[in-house]
Parts: structure tokens; C-alpha cells; sequence
């Protein structure tokens, strides 16, 4: 058999798949290469793309719903947080050290921007992972068993060394739904940074979970190693909406 077709069916095997489709254009280039210089060349190459494919995964399964920056966030407006602060967070020392972070304010304040400028720059630092609304969370918790979809999620959550949880408290939960919660956050617990945002202080999650004593618990776990990052001010959206007529 041709060699080159064998080759390139070793290389489908191994998956070694910068080589299987761009076989007769490396074999072209090598020739004036020395043998290690083609097998080093070969070899990054493979490495390049296996890390970008990993990379494009790991942001799919993010499923961030918004790509914000921490430089396009305007410290001139919210000033509850100074861009020092900010440019503090981006480099992620707090992921590495299993910190939390906990984002509290009225509603355009900034904090869903924020965490999302972090998941964005998470990624980027090779982290795994995932965005979610309090609601979508509480959904795939209780679908878990019975939906394939939602056990898939939940096992690549247990896996993420950030999760992200968006909008605790605006809607209220069930006792079941805060039980659930609370074994989620137990479990990332010394595994993975978790980071909430809340329009309610947490005098207000005693409500928000019909529990005193449960709220209480949750607090204990998320606060033990967290920065909470109040925000206050005017909502960035009401401040800056457009009109149609002017
Ligand atoms: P929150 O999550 O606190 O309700 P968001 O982060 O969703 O608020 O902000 C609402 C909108 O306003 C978003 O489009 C966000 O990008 C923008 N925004 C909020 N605060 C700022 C800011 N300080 N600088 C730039 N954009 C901002
Ligand atoms: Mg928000």
C-alpha cells in the first residue's frame, strides 16, 4: 500500500489529527528540515491544535451568555470597585487559592458584567468553567435524574474549577430546591471557586431559601475563604439606555 495512505491512517488512529489532514503539505515543507526539527515542528503543531480544540470546548461548555471585558467595564461609573481592584481579580489568584467571590447590588450595577469578564479570562488560563442563572442551576439539580441533559451538566459542574451563579434571590426557592443547592455548594466546597451574584444582602437569604438555619450554613461554606464585593449606584442600563425617538 502507498505510504502515505498509511501514514495518514496511523496518524487517524492516533489521533494525531493536524498530520491525517494536512499530510502532503508537512511532507512538502519538511524537506529542508533536519529530522528533529520536522518532528519537533510535528509535534507543537499537534499540541497547538489538541489545545486550541480543548480550549474551544471548554468554552462551549462555559455556556457563557455574554462575552464582556474587564477593560471595557467603566470604574468612572461604578465606583464601588477601583480598576485596580478589578485588574486584581482578572489575574485569577483567587481561582488558584479556591477563593469565592460574591457580587451584591441592585440590578445594572455591574455584576453579571464582572463575572463574566472573569469566566472569559478563566478560560483563557486553560480553568474549566460554567455560567449558569440561580434558575437554570435549580432546573438541572432537579432534572438530574431523570434528564440526560441535566446529569451531563451537572457532572461537568462537579468537574469545573469555577462556577458561576447568576442571580440568586430574584426568584424565590423551594426548601427542596435550597436542599439541593446547599449539596452542590458542599460539594464544590475545596474543589472549586464559586461565584454569586445577589440583589439581596444576605440578611435577605434566610427569604430567599425559607430557611434560617440553612441560609446560615450556606453562608458559612460560601464566605469561609470569599471577597463579597458590594455594588451600589445607578443602573448602568437606565443611565445609558438608548431612545428610539429623540
Ligand atoms: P447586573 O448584573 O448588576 O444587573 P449587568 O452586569 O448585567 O448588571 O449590567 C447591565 C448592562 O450594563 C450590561 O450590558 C453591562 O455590560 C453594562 N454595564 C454595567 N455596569 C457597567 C460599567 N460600569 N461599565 C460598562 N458597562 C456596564
Ligand atoms: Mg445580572
Amino acid at each position: 500500500m502507498n505510504s502515505v495512505i498509511t501514514i495518514k491512517q496511523l496518524a487517524k488512529t492516533l489521533s494525531l489529527s493536524n498530520l491525517s489532514s494536512n499530510l502532503e503539505s508537512i511532507l512538502t515543507n519538511g524537506l529542508e528540515k533536519t529530522n528533529q526539527q520536522f518532528l519537533l515542528e510535528l509535534l507543537q503543531a499537534e499540541m497547538a491544535l489538541r489545545e486550541q480544540r480543548s480550549k474551544e470546548r471548554r468554552v462551549k461548555q462555559a455556556s457563557l451568555p455574554a462575552i464582556k471585558t474587564l477593560e471595557s467595564f467603566d470604574t468612572a461609573f461604578q465606583t464601588s470597585i477601583t480598576s485596580r481592584q478589578l485588574a486584581q481579580l482578572g489575574e485569577l489568584t483567587w481561582i488558584e487559592s479556591l477563593h469565592n467571590l460574591i457580587f451584591l447590588g441592585p440590578p445594572g450595577v455591574g455584576k453579571t458584567h464582572i463575572s463574566l469578564a472573569l469566566c472569559s479570562l478563566a478560560l483563557d488560563a486553560g480553568y474549566k468553567v460554567f455560567f449558569t442563572s440561580m434558575d437554570r442551576l435549580i432546573h438541572i439539580l432537579k432534572t438530574a435524574e431523570i434528564s440526560r441533559n441535566s446529569s451531563v451538566r451537572l457532572k461537568y459542574i462537579y468537574t469545573c474549577d469555577l462556577v458561576v451563579v447568576d442571580e440568586l434571590g430574584y426568584l424565590p426557592v423551594t426548601r427542596n430546591e435550597a436542599n439541593l443547592f446547599f449539596q452542590l455548594l458542599t460539594k464544590l466546597h475545596d474543589k472549586a471557586s464559586v461565584v454569586i451574584t445577589s440583589n439581596k444582602g444576605f440578611e435577605g437569604w434566610a427569604d430567599i431559601f425559607g430557611d434560617t438555619i440553612l441560609a446560615t450554613a450556606m453562608l458559612d461554606r460560601l464566605t469561609f475563604r470569599c471577597q463579597v464585593i458590594p455594588l451600589s449606584g445607578e443602573s448602568y442600563r437606565l443611565t445609558h439606555r438608548s431612545d428610539l425617538f429623540t
